[in-house]
């Protein structure tokens, strides 16, 4: 498995060093309960996003589903719902 650290994601350019995306559970929509550090969702141990997974664009809004750059759905609960 592939694992993609990428820890210089917040981009400081001399100026404020403020976190500009949203760590968050794939799984379950889950970001209020997570901490910048985190890595798994602590309500259902999926490994956090805090980035598109097609093409890496920061997620700027926590209740996003959707990247707002491709399209592509970053976060799946419908996927979660139909598992039962
Ligand atoms: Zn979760
Ligand atoms: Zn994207």
């Amino acid at each position: 498995m592939e694992i993609k650290v990428k820890n210089a994601a917040h981009k400081s350019d001399g100026k404020n060093a403020q976190v500009d995306y949203y760590n968050l559970c794939p799984k379950c929509g889950n970001f209020s309960h997570i901490k910048e550090h985190h890595i798994y969702c602590s309500l259902c141990g999926t490994k956090l996003i805090k980035e598109c997974p097609k093409c890496n664009t920061n997620i700027e809004n926590p209740t996003a589903q959707f990247c707002v750059m491709c399209g592509e759905r970053i976060i799946d609960l419908s996927d979660n719902k139909n598992e039962k």
